[in-house]
């Protein structure tokens, strides 16, 4: 067949609202930004990639960067490349934006999705293959206040929604921060597995003193209680063999996961779609973690179902997802970007099998939540 080329490339920004305020550590949000991008190739195929973030704060991008970078930088490099090439086009984008790892993602998701679609399979076949179909979804307990995560852990596990979660940390001290997380475990069902997310805004000393208290309370994961840099301090925690360490902020490429095996700084890896630069590179860093021993978890940057997606043909294909996702954004949105949203059931999320990311844009939603000029 004729290789098609890639003969635009456009994006747009969104702001979609969410159910209930979440309470990250430094901010509070009530509605969720993306930038939709969309690949057009010579024979009409479209394919749609999102870029979203929790926030600036996170790593230092925003959908208003994505879509300058994307605009003015990407977009230019990739027109006319062959979409088949996919692994020459992103080392070309590499070699020519330092950083930037989100809006790369959004792009080579939408590549992805357009290439699915040329050669009819879903794109866990472009990724080598599927290893599940359903994967556990861990709902994120951010309320604000103790009572507010255990009376909704509750109702959630009583409903038989969610089974499994995770808190967000980071806004108290370290100390209220920590003595707060062991409140919440103590107070949810107790077959309900618990990790805790500070958010790099924990000490060595304060995490190491509450080690044990943790492990007693049964708290299943500590995810990157120290700063990004810290990973020397990652790996004494690791060396307590106390709670499994989890990085995230310290792991936002195949470079960092290298040296974050090599330093022992994690039992767990969270991965994520955006921060490693795409899904090709998500199952790099998963590789890396499969030869260390190191477990992984498949982490979200709160994707609505177009990202969850993509997101779900990555971990899908990832023989070493031993704690599961969190992948609950299309469920936190109180509204979505498809036509058929996808659906958490008992706690899992179904990974889609038709052609491309499996999802089509609700282009009545689009127009809905598409960002006013001022
Ligand atoms: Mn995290």
């Amino acid at each position: 067949m004729t290789r098609p080329r890639i003969e635009e490339i456009t994006t747009e920004l969104l702001d979609v609202p969410i159910k209930r305020p979440h309470q990250f550590s430094t901010t509070k949000v009530t509605s969720k930004s993306f930038v939709l991008v969309r690949v057009t190739l010579t024979k009409g195929t479209e394919g749609i990639g999102e870029g979203t973030t929790p926030g600036i704060w996170w790593n230092g991008e925003s959908v208003e960067t994505m879509k300058l970078v994307i605009d003015q930088y990407m977009a230019p490099l990739l027109m006319d490349g062959d979409p088949s090439q996919l692994e020459a086009l992103m080392q070309r984008v590499e070699r020519n934006i330092r950083g930037n790892s989100f809006a790369k993602a959004a792009v080579e998701m939408a590549l992805y999705d357009a290439l699915g679609k040329t050669y009819e399979v879903p794109v866990h076949q472009l990724l080598g293959g599927q290893y599940q179909t359903w994967i556990p979804v861990r709902w994120a307990l951010a309320s604000g206040t103790k009572e507010g995560d255990v009376e909704e852990a509750g109702d959630l596990v009583s409903s038989g929604r969610y089974a499994s979660f995770k808190t967000k940390s980071g806004k108290e001290s370290p100390v209220d921060d920590a003595r707060r997380n062991v409140d919440i475990a103590a107070g949810i069902p107790s077959s309900s597995p618990i990790g805790i997310d500070p958010n790099g805004s924990w000490d060595r000393m304060t995490t190491r003193r509450w080690m044990d208290a943790f492990l007693e309370a049964g708290i299943d994961f500590l995810e990157q209680p120290l700063p990004p840099h810290d990973i020397e301090g990652m790996a004494s925690l690791t060396a307590m063999k106390k709670v499994p360490v989890m990085a995230d902020e310290s792991l936002q490429s195949i470079y960092d996961a290298m040296r974050i095996v090599q330093a022992g700084a994690a039992d767990i890896f969270s991965l994520k779609i955006h921060k490693a630069g795409g899904l090709k590179n998500t199952v790099k860093m998963a590789g890396i973690a499969e030869a260390a021993g190191v477990s992984c978890f498949g982490g979200t940057s709160l994707e609505s179902s177009i990202g969850t997606a993509a997101a779900l043909h990555a971990y899908g294909s990832i023989p070493n997802l031993d704690y599961g996702s969190e992948l609950f954004g299309p469920d936190w949105l109180a509204d979505d970007l498809v036509k058929a949203p996808l659906v958490i059931q008992g706690g899992s999320i179904q990974v889609p099998d038709k052609p491309g990311l499996g999802v089509e844009p609700d282009e009545a939603n689009v127009a809905r939540y598409r960002r006013k000029e001022t």
